[in-house]
């Protein structure tokens, strides 16, 4: 399995070989480069490819036949969008998981607690959701995911369990951090990149080609684009014999600690 620890492991070998056959046959010096660049671009699969389970696996979909799919959205609360999300939802008589950003909790915890009680799943992803965050230290990214604990505590009662890492991207801080934590990692398994397509028709083909069953998308609240495609989207979905399930029920996983 391609992980970072199968890796290390590889590339040791490899390198020791290397050093072998340079004693015994003469190994020119670029193939040392060729090997580092190879080594550096997996690492680099691993860390920003968010389903490569390189670092820690992070669910990503349901392996499953049934006609279910999950829709996500991160970055919120955002004043207006997620209330327009909300409403839309409502109206679709669907269930959504809403990967929350602590900072932004504070400045909307009406909208906050609307979400919630309005039946959808809150996690976390992250209080700052700060530029930098992947080069925090394992102690810092953990306060950082505490604080967001504490905000979505002290609103409605309950600590979020599911964790979506910010921008999707991995590393080994990261995976000290989730397990000491005690997180769920949770990812997609559809990016439908609306925070950089603002082609609503695009976007929408875009969505809609990737519908299957256990699909997670991925969303922002931040989007107008969204906003303004997601009923498209939702009658899809439904015309198509799909379900929306909440996505800690359709991957079967605790949402709260
Ligand atoms: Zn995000």
């Amino acid at each position: 399995m391609l992980n970072f620890r199968n890796i290390n492991v590889l590339f040791t070998t490899l390198a020791l070989l290397f050093v072998l056959a340079q004693v015994l046959l003469g190994v020119p010096f670029y193939a040392y480069i060729v090997l580092a660049a190879v080594y550096l671009l997996l690492l680099f699969y691993g860390c920003y490819y968010v389903g490569s389970n390189f670092f820690i696996p992070v669910i990503c979909s349901a392996q499953t036949n049934k006609k279910v799919v999950s829709l996500s959205f991160d970055d919120g609360p955002a004043a207006g969008n997620t209330l327009r999300i909300l409403q839309i939802l409502k109206d679709s008589n669907a269930e959504a998981a809403f990967f929350c950003i602590g900072r932004h909790v504070i400045k909307n915890q009406a909208i906050f607690k609307q979400v919630y009680d309005e039946g959808h799943l809150i996690g976390n992803h992250t209080f700052s959701h700060h530029f930098w965050f992947d080069m925090f230290s394992p102690k810092k990214m953990l306060a950082d995911m505490r604080m967001m604990d504490k905000e979505v505590s002290n609103i409605i009662g309950k600590t979020p369990k599911l964790f979506r890492p910010p921008y999707g991207v991995t590393n080994p801080s990261l995976k000290k951090a989730i397990v000491r934590g005690n997180y769920t990692p949770v990812g997609w398994s559809m990016r439908s990149m609306d925070t950089v397509i603002k082609d609503e028709k695009r976007l929408l083909n875009k969505v809609i080609s990737k519908i299957k069953p256990g699909a997670v998308f991925l969303f922002h609240d931040t989007s107008d684009a969204t906003v303004s495609v997601l009923p498209a989207i939702i009658n899809h979905i439904q015309a198509n014999g799909y379900a929306i399930v909440r996505l800690d029920k359709m991957l079967n996983l605790q949402a709260y600690a």
